[in-house]
């Protein structure tokens, strides 16, 4: 999330005007950058997490469980209990930063300072979240808690779900119908980015998930709690007149989606080109860590027949008029443009060989005045293609103190167009007046119940990164498989059922497979080839960047991309497939027999690669397979879809036991999960 400025935000009447001066000198101040940063090269590994959490306060009497509105309160308690520990000389860890979110019951944690490579800071990131959850929830009141959850069960139902309550017939922001302008952050850059979202696309925006036919849930299901009838505002015709499916439930404003938690992992790349790399070879990933991180299968109090919050953001910030949508003809906009502003990846950009033309296969509008200029100020083509692909969409929100800023070393710019790209990936340049290098963050993750879950995701993240830099992984497959990928994975319980394309082989061209570790010899070499400078020789303390790229082999062999996948299981992408594919898992299992652990140090990385396993393997279920059986099992349950206010009470109790390790789900988390909760901290 970009700053929050303090200063006079232009309503989308006004912010039209600026959209070409904003995109003209957000371009400025990425040329700036360019000149500043594209030769930087040596930058080490620096990585970190972002965690975010709903305040959900309870009421035992009433079996309620609300989302709590004090996100002011709490985030200015936070930042004076982060002043006292500043001050704390004693203090072993950073002292975490605690920031605003969408919602007004979020919060969103990061450590202090990023990890560096070692493996002791691989090994802190559990401790790390759990003393972030810990200052939080201490400076709560005695019945709120900070829930890691994705998507809040009840949020905009016909009843009460927030503390205090408000009404929405005053959603001046949203028209939404169900919830109200309080929901939102107070400070201005979330109500018009909420205004403007829904003022530039000419109509509210429309969300609609199907529902999950349960026994006796009615068919067809028109869902009563729509207030069918009011007409506040000129769209709410538009409910009736067919936003609202049949079949689904329907939602109508952006709290929906961006009142939802992520977890989110950013890596400091050595360069801008092994940057480029990193970002080609996530992309792929997205998708299938979505599968794997599935978390939110309920949304205004219905169970949904999807399990994920992906296609729910999208809707809920896709600014595009009817005429970018293709509804008509365009006549106003310039481009029919296929995706929201919140979506997966449009394009790899890296320029090494092993990207072909042939995987960017989807249509890309992009601007093709800045891509021009991009490409006469020397930048490649893909590069250019990307910003400019970026640069399509307009400034959503403008402040009127900071039009006009010093190009040379702002880059507020740039950032408000990029930043509102909410993409799978995204490629951060370094910001001017810092010492921060080239990023990559990921984003696709749902936000896991557990810090053990937390952490055991960002670590395998960043183990696979490196994995792909040591032994150079080719991941590419066609965007329009990543796609069809991303829409797969949202489905009901798709890490279980789902195929995924993916690619039959990942390794080099004339490089063996590397070899798997052995935890207990801690001797064996990452590959069979030894001498082919795929990976180091010497065993390393340390997970680095850096890593040499392969040369272009005389001779490629070009076969049709068709070839180059299949569908696969998410068992066979995770743990294997025959002799030829090792799977993400036996990947990342050679890249760490590259690597000096201690057998302490491996057996703690190993639980949570058990974990990663376990879900991919199909022998631990994921968050939303646990809670929609919850909700099937709980005795108040009609089968209907419906999650009452009991049941929700009753299922956030639950998260909040298994968070603190005092209910233990066999089926959901191992035995032996977490390390011991850390006292002390205040
Ligand atoms: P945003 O909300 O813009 O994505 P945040 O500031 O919330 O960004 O989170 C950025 C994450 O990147 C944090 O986990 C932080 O620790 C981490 N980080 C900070 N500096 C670096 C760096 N130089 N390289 C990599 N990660 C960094
Ligand atoms: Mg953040
Ligand atoms: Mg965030
Ligand atoms: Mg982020």
């Amino acid at each position: 999330m970009g700053l929050l400025y303090l200063g006079t935000p232009l309503t989308w009447e006004e912010a039209k005007n600026h959209a070409d001066h904003v995109r003209d000198h957000g371009i400025t101040q990425f040329l700036h950058t360019w000149d500043r940063v594209k030769d930087r090269t040596g930058d080490e590994l620096l990585w970190g997490d972002e965690v975010e959490y709903m305040v959900v306060i309870f009421d035992d009497e009433k079996k309620d469980a609300k989302l709590s509105l004090r996100q002011t309160e709490i985030l200015e308690e936070l930042g004076r209990a982060v002043g006292t520990l500043h001050n704390d000389a004693s203090l072993s860890t950073s002292v975490p930063k605690f920031h605003p979110e969408y919602g007004r019951y979020m919060l969103e944690s990061t450590p202090g300072s990023p990890y560096t490579g070692s493996i002791a800071d691989l090994l802190s990131v559990e401790a790390n979240m759990r003393y972030r959850r810990t200052l939080a929830r201490n400076r709560l009141k005695e019945n709120e808690i900070p829930l890691t959850l994705t998507s809040f069960p009840r949020l905009g139902t016909a009843g009460v779900f927030t503390e205090p309550h408000y009404d929405s017939k005053d959603a001046k922001s949203s028209h939404s119908l169900f919830l109200p302008e309080e929901i939102t952050n107070p400070h201005a850059r979330f109500p018009t980015l909420t205004a403007n979202i829904r003022s530039r696309r000419k109509s509210k925006v429309a969300i609609n998930l199907p529902i999950f036919e349960d026994e006796r849930t009615p068919r067809p299901f028109v869902d009563p709690t729509i207030p069918w009838q009011r007409d506040i505002y000129p769209e709410d015709p538009e409910a009736k007149n067919g936003a609202a499916l049949i079949d689904h439930i329907y939602m109508d404003a952006m709290g929906f989606g961006m009142g939802c938690c992520c977890l989110q992992l950013t890596f400091q790349c050595c360069n801008v080109n092994e940057a480029r790399r990193m970002y080609d070879a996530l992309i792929p990933i997205g998708p299938l860590m979505l599968a794997l991180t599935a978390a939110s299968p309920i949304w205004r109090g219905y169970l949904a027949d999807v399990d994920c919050r992906w296609n729910v953001i999208a809707g809920s910030v896709d600014d595009r008029t009817p005429e970018e949508r293709g509804l008509e003809p365009l006549k106003n906009n310039r481009y029919i443009i296929p995706k929201s502003r919140y979506d997966s990846v449009d394009l790899y950009i890296s320029s090494e060989w092993a990207n072909k033309p042939a995987y960017n296969d989807t249509v890309v509008p992009y601007d093709e005045a800045i891509r021009n200029r991009l490409l006469s100020y020397g930048i490649d083509d893909l590069l250019s293609k990307h910003i400019a692909h970026l640069f399509i969409r307009d400034p959503l929100v403008i402040f009127s103190e900071t039009i006009h800023q010093d190009d040379s070393s702002s880059s507020d710019h740039f950032e408000n167009i990029q930043s509102t790209n909410w993409q799978t990936l995204r490629f951060k340049p370094p910001p001017p007046g810092s010492s921060i290098g080239w990023r990559v963050e990921f984003r696709s993750m749902e936000v896991q119940m557990t810090d053990f879950e937390n952490a055991a995701f960002a670590v395998f993240i960043v183990l696979l990164s490196r994995a792909i830099l040591a032994f150079n992984l080719n991941f590419y497959v066609p965007i329009s498989k990543v796609d069809e990928n991303m829409q797969r994975a949202q489905k009901r319980d798709a890490a279980r059922t789902q195929k995924f394309f993916f690619r039959k082989n990942v390794i080099p061209q004339g490089y063996a497979t590397p070899a798997a570790s052995s935890p207990s010899s801690g001797s064996s070499t990452p590959s069979e080839c030894s001498d082919c400078g795929m990976a180091p020789q010497v065993k390393e303390r340390k997970l680095r960047n850096c890593f040499p790229t392969l040369a272009r082999p005389p001779t490629i062999d070009d076969g049709l991309v068709e070839d180059e996948y299949e569908e696969m299981s998410i068992k066979e992408i995770f743990c294997g497939k025959g002799s030829a594919f090792p799977g993400l898992l036996g990947l990342v299992d050679a890249y760490l027999g590259t690597l000096e652990a201690t057998p302490d140090e491996r057996k703690q990385i190993d639980k949570y690669l058990d974990l990663v396993r376990g879900r991919a393997n199909g022998t631990l279920q994921t968050p939303a397979a646990w809670m929609r059986s919850f909700v099937r099992s709980h005795p108040a349950y009609k089968f209907d879809s419906t999650v009452s206010q009991e049941i929700n009470y009753d299922l956030l109790i639950a998260v909040d036991r298994i968070e603190r390790g005092t209910l233990r789900v066999p089926e959901l988390l191992p035995e032996d999960y977490g390390q011991p909760h850390l006292n002390g901290f205040h």
